[in-house]
């Protein structure tokens, strides 16, 4: 592996989220220019050391993410309001994707899943905006029930 591609790989290993290109080339260490993290990105998704999705949101428009590939398989939240990723832990929609594979036949390899929304930092301060207004509709709870603990993620041998 070139040197350049190194250091691509070691800025997403290191990172505790996803990371676009221009992330990656704002992370550098190495001297090299916002090409060849691009193609060097390419290269590590085509040899399977990288996965990447597409995600839109209002300020960044549609952007491609990356996450090194030996890191567990995960889904991210990203807030549209700060515009950090929230990790929400291992995948856990696989029994779904079975069901779905009965239910039509296919034979599904991949699958991307991002959600999207308000962080619980900026839901805390929007709701206290929003608490004098009193018509908020009853909305209240946290979703905090949802982040797993990742314990389970390794025992999924089949
Ligand atoms: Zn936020
Ligand atoms: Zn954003
Ligand atoms: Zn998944």
């Amino acid at each position: 592996m070139t040197k350049a591609r190194e250091a691509v790989l070691e800025v997403l290993e290191s990172a505790k989220n996803p990371l676009s290109a221009a992330d990656v080339a704002a992370n550098i260490s190495t001297l090299c220019d916002t090409a060849t993290v691009y193609r060097s990105l390419h290269y590590l998704e085509e040899q399977g050391l990288a996965e990447s999705f597409v995600l839109y949101c209002t300020t960044h428009g549609t952007e491609r993410y990356y996450v090194p590939h030996n890191a567990e398989h995960r889904h991210w939240f990203h807030c549209e309001q700060c515009h950090r990723f929230v990790d929400l832990g291992c995948c856990r929609i696989e029994s779904l994707l079975e069901k779905m594979e009965a239910e039509t036949g296919v034979s599904i390899r991949t699958h991307t899943l991002y959600a999207t929304g308000l962080c619980s930092e900026c839901r805390a301060k929007t709701g206290a905006a929003n608490n004098s207004a009193g018509n908020e509709p009853a909305q209240s709870q946290a979703p905090t029930a949802f982040i797993a603990s990742s314990d389970h993620c390794q025992s999924r041998s089949g």
